[in-house]
């Protein structure tokens, strides 16, 4: 049984400010992690979760949420990913680990933020429900038997799909020039007419050579289409995609590109995405707008803090949700980083 959530909440957090997103990876189909992700941040206070759109994955999601919603939590939204085209967020490593020399040290391994490369070598490669795409691997290999690979859904499968997910909001992740694509991206989301509380679009300047003027006026495109089909938006500004686990520098990325792109936004809460970590909020407490976004969305660092307890709960043999002391302590870490943001926006006052 879905279990809907009521959209006051949310809608209040993304007014006040106080809007806190778990991004799970559009490519992320490591699904026992994925219903644990659920449930702990659903616990420490997040108002949404966003998962890849496959069926197993949000399956996973819902249970991870159902568990959270049964000690206590509020309900959360439910936001699936798809793509306009082209994107890292939706695209898996992969190598023959039969060409890999027999001594190699495997820097893959090292740098792969997902433990989706096994320590050992072996006839195994990439584990592809854990890849999520970040792409540090690629360059890592000095022989370069590292590819990369899109998984970007048929136009056509998509209302269907939908349909069958039945999820509380959408994401589309876009990039200037594509705004055909996010056309008939949007219109396969209409044709769904899956009643969605928000329609957010993901977009960034990183990698694009363009101006913010420039993703302004792609975003204003966008804007129009989203209201000729009656979806309220919400706009995720994703700083330096994917790489909030590498360190306090990338907070800034997306602190500002939020605080260029504000004075020319369309209408509709601006969140901060690609980057953020335990760092944005201080960062974003230096900055000299004096104007708050709605909130952050946060992915790789939510999901590095509380890995070491992932991987022993799996270690155990056991969801971390069915572990009490890992949980209570992998808890811990996530209401500390979500804490902030559920705080006013000045940071004084507890909600
Ligand atoms: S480093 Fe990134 S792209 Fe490479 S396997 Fe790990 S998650 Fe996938
Ligand atoms: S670094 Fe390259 S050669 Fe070495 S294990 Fe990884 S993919 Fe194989």
């Amino acid at each position: 049984m879905v279990i809907r959530p009521a959209s006051g909440l949310a809608e209040q957090a993304l007014a006040s400010g106080h809007w806190v997103k778990l991004i799970c990876g559009a490519s992320n189909q490591d699904l026992a992690s994925i219903a644990d992700l659920c449930a702990l941040y659903a616990c420490a206070g997040v108002q949404c979760v966003d998962v890849a759109a496959d069926p197993a994955v949000v399956r996973a999601a819902r249970i991870g949420l159902s568990w959270s919603l049964a000690r206590g939590a509020s309900p959360v939204w439910l936001m699936v990913s798809v793509s306009d085209g082209s994107d890292a967020h939706f695209r898996k490593a992969q190598f023959d680990p039969l060409r890999c020399p027999a001594d190699c040290s495997r820097p893959c391994m090292r740098v792969c933020p997902a433990d989706a490369i096994p320590a050992s070598p072996g006839n195994s490669g990439v584990d592809e429900a854990r890849c999520y795409g970040c792409g540090r691997c690629l360059p890592a290999c000095p022989l370069g038997l590292i590819t990369a690979r899109d998984h970007v859904l048929a136009r056509d499968a998509l209302a269907p799909l939908l349909q069958e997910l039945a999820p509380d909001a959408v994401e589309v992740h876009t990039a200037p020039g594509r705004s055909l694509a996010f056309a008939q991206v949007i219109e396969a989301i209409a044709e769904s007419k899956v009643s969605l509380q928000r329609v957010a679009v993901s977009c960034g300047l990183e990698g694009h050579g363009l101006t913010s003027v420039d993703l302004s006026r792609e975003l204003w495109q966008r804007h129009g289409l989203l209201r000729r089909h009656g979806f309220s938006p919400l706009w995720q500004l994703d700083g330096r995609p994917m790489s909030g686990d590498v360190g306090r520098g990338t907070a800034r990325s997306a602190v500002q590109l939020w605080e260029r792109l504000r004075p020319m936004a369309p209408p509709g809460p601006l969140q901060l995405a690609g980057g953020t970590n335990a760092s944005t909020w201080s960062v974003l407490q230096q900055s000299a707008d004096d104007a708050f976004p709605a909130g952050v969305a946060f992915g790789g660092h939510a999901r590095s803090l509380v890995q070491p307890w992932l991987s022993q709960a799996l270690e155990r043999g056991q969801p971390l949700i069915e572990w009490q002391e890992g949980w209570e302590q992998a808890l811990a870490l996530a209401r500390a980083l979500v804490d902030p943001w559920l705080q006013s926006p000045c940071g004084a006052l507890p909600c």
